[in-house]
C-alpha cells in the first residue's frame, strides 16, 4: 500500500499529467459520492471554457451536464473568474457576524430577481444546507413539525434534506423525524391514472389535500417542493398546479418553500423557474447556478412575514462560511454578467428556438424516445423499450449510450433512463446544433 502511495505521489508531480495518471492518483486517494467505490472509473477533466471541457490526452467535449447542472455562466467566464481573484486579494474570509459590502451586495442583488416579498437572504455552503435551514425556518414560525415533499424529488445530502428527498438516496439517511412524501403531477407516468394535464393538477391537488388532512393540517410546517423536479427527471409541473398548492398552503397555514437549487437562475429560461408560474412562495432555495459553483455556496430567500419572525427572536442556526466573501463576489459578479450579457434570455431562445424543435424531431426519428420535455435549457429525453407500454430502458442501454455520446465528443448527464439535455444557458446555437447531431448520431448507433 505505501509502495503504491509512493507511485502515485509520482504521478501526481508530474507536470503534465495524463488522463491515466489522474485517474489512478483519483481511484487511489479520492471516496466518491454516492457510488461504490470498486468498480469506479472517473473522466478526467482538466479544464473548460464556455460550453466545452477537456482532458489531459487532448480530448474535447460540448459539456451537456453543465456538470451537476450547475455551470450555467459556463466554465471560466472573465468576469467572475477576475472577481474572485479581485476579492482574494482584499479580504479572503471573513466571519458571517460581520457586515461585508460585497456580501451585503450579493444579498441585494439575489433580492432584485426575487418575488416582491422576499425581504432577506441567509447564505449557506450549498443547496442541502439551504433546504435544512429553510426546514427550520418554516418549523419555528409556524411552531409546527412536519414537512410535505414529493416522492420524485431531490434536496439534498443533509439531515432534513435527505429526509425529504424522494428517490433512492434517502431509504438509507432516514434519522430526520416528521417527514412524510407524496405523489406530484407526472403525467406521462400519472400515479392517478390521469388523461390530461387538467386531471393531472386536480388529482394530484386532491391527493395532497387528503394528506394534509390525513396528517393533521395543525401538524404541517411546510409544503416543500423543487419548482421543477430536477434530477427526478424534469417534471414540468402540470398548468394550475403550484398556484393549488399555494392555495392549500394559505387554507391550512402552510409555509410554502420552493427549491430551485438546480431550476434557478436561468436553467429555465427564467430568473427563477417560479416567474413561469402564477406563485410567490414563502421561502426560496438556491444554490447552483446563483454562480455557476465557482465557489460553493446556495441560500435561502426569506419572505418579509418569515424574516419578521425573527426580529426579535433568535434564528438558532449558522455557518461558520455564511456568505464567504469569494462565493459573495462570485455571485454579484455572475448575476452582472446574467443582466449585461442576457444570458436568462438566451437559454429561453435556446429552449424555444433550437433545444425543443431539435429535440422533437430527434424523437420523430428515434422511437426509444418516449417522452420530449422541458423549457429553456433543462430538458428531459424519456427513454422507453417501447412506447406503448412505456417501459424504460434498461441501466445496460443508459451504460452503452453514454460511452457512444462520449466517443462522439459530448459530456452527458444520464438520470435512470433519461438523457437529460442541460448545457449552460450561455450555449450557442452552433452548440445546440452539433450536440443534437451527436444524440442523433448516438441513438443511431444504439440497439435495444
Ligand atoms: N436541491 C436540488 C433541487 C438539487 O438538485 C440539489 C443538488 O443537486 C440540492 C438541493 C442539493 O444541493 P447541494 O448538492 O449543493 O447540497
Amino acid at each position: 500500500m505505501v509502495a503504491s502511495r509512493a507511485i502515485l505521489d509520482a504521478a501526481a508531480t508530474r507536470a503534465n499529467p495524463s488522463n491515466a495518471d489522474v485517474v489512478a492518483l483519483d481511484r487511489a486517494n479520492v471516496f466518491h459520492s454516492w457510488s461504490a467505490q470498486k468498480s469506479l472509473n472517473p473522466l478526467a477533466i482538466a479544464g473548460g471554457s464556455g460550453s466545452t471541457v477537456w482532458d489531459h490526452d487532448g480530448n474535447t467535449f460540448l459539456d451537456f451536464s453543465s456538470q451537476l447542472v450547475n455551470t450555467n455562466i459556463g466554465h471560466q467566464h472573465p468576469k467572475v473568474i477576475a472577481a474572485i481573484a479581485q476579492q482574494a486579494t482584499s479580504l479572503a474570509t471573513v466571519a458571517p457576524a460581520h457586515a461585508n459590502h460585497v456580501r451585503g451586495t450579493a444579498a441585494a442583488k439575489i433580492l432584485s430577481h426575487a418575488p416582491a416579498n422576499m425581504e432577506k437572504v441567509f447564505f449557506t455552503n450549498g443547496g442541502a444546507d439551504a433546504n435544512e435551514n429553510a426546514i427550520r425556518m418554516a418549523r419555528l414560525h409556524t411552531g409546527r413539525d412536519k414537512v410535505i415533499s414529493r416522492y420524485r424529488s431531490y434536496h439534498g445530502n443533509t439531515g432534513a434534506a435527505i429526509a425529504a428527498t424522494g428517490d433512492w438516496r434517502r431509504i438509507s439517511n432516514e434519522y430526520a423525524r416528521g417527514h412524510v412524501h407524496v405523489f406530484g403531477p407526472y403525467l406521462y407516468r400519472s400515479e392517478f391514472w390521469s388523461q390530461s394535464p387538467q386531471q393531472e393538477t386536480e388529482r394530484a391537488l386532491h391527493h395532497l389535500r387528503r394528506v394534509i388532512q390525513a396528517e393533521g393540517p395543525q401538524t404541517v410546517a411546510a409544503v416543500l417542493l423543487e419548482t421543477v423536479p430536477g434530477t427526478a427527471g424534469i417534471l414540468v409541473p402540470t398548468p394550475g398546479y403550484l398556484e393549488g398548492v399555494r392555495a392549500l398552503c394559505d387554507e391550512y397555514g402552510i409555509v410554502m418553500i420552493l427549491d430551485e437549487v438546480m431550476a434557478g437562475f436561468g436553467r429555465t429560461g427564467d430568473w427563477f423557474a417560479l416567474d413561469a408560474f402564477n406563485v410567490t412562495p414563502d421561502l426560496v432555495t438556491f444554490a447552483k447556478g446563483v454562480n455557476s459553483g465557482y465557489v460553493p455556496v446556495g441560500g435561502v430567500i426569506i419572505s418579509d412575514e418569515i424574516a419578521a419572525t425573527f426580529d426579535e427572536r433568535v434564528f438558532p442556526g449558522g455557518l461558520t462560511y455564511s456568505g464567504h466573501p469569494l462565493a459573495a463576489a462570485s455571485v454579484v459578479a455572475s448575476i452582472e454578467a446574467f443582466e449585461e450579457e442576457d444570458i436568462v434570455g438566451n437559454a429561453a431562445r435556446i429552449g424555444s428556438d433550437h433545444l425543443e424543435p431539435g429535440l422533437r424531431a430527434l424523437a420523430e426519428k428515434h422511437s426509444v424516445i418516449g417522452e420530449v420535455r422541458g423549457r429553456g435549457v433543462f430538458w428531459a429525453l424519456e427513454l422507453v423499450q417501447d412506447r406503448t407500454t412505456r417501459t424504460p430502458v434498461a441501466p445496460e442501454y443508459m451504460g452503452r449510450l453514454k460511452i457512444e455520446l462520449l466517443q462522439r465528443g459530448l459530456l452527458p448527464f444520464i438520470a435512470d433512463n433519461r438523457i437529460h439535455v442541460v448545457p449552460p444557458a450561455v450555449v450557442t446555437a452552433e452548440e445546440v446544433e452539433q450536440a443534437l447531431s451527436i444524440y442523433d448520431q448516438a441513438l443511431t448507433a444504439m440497439t435495444i
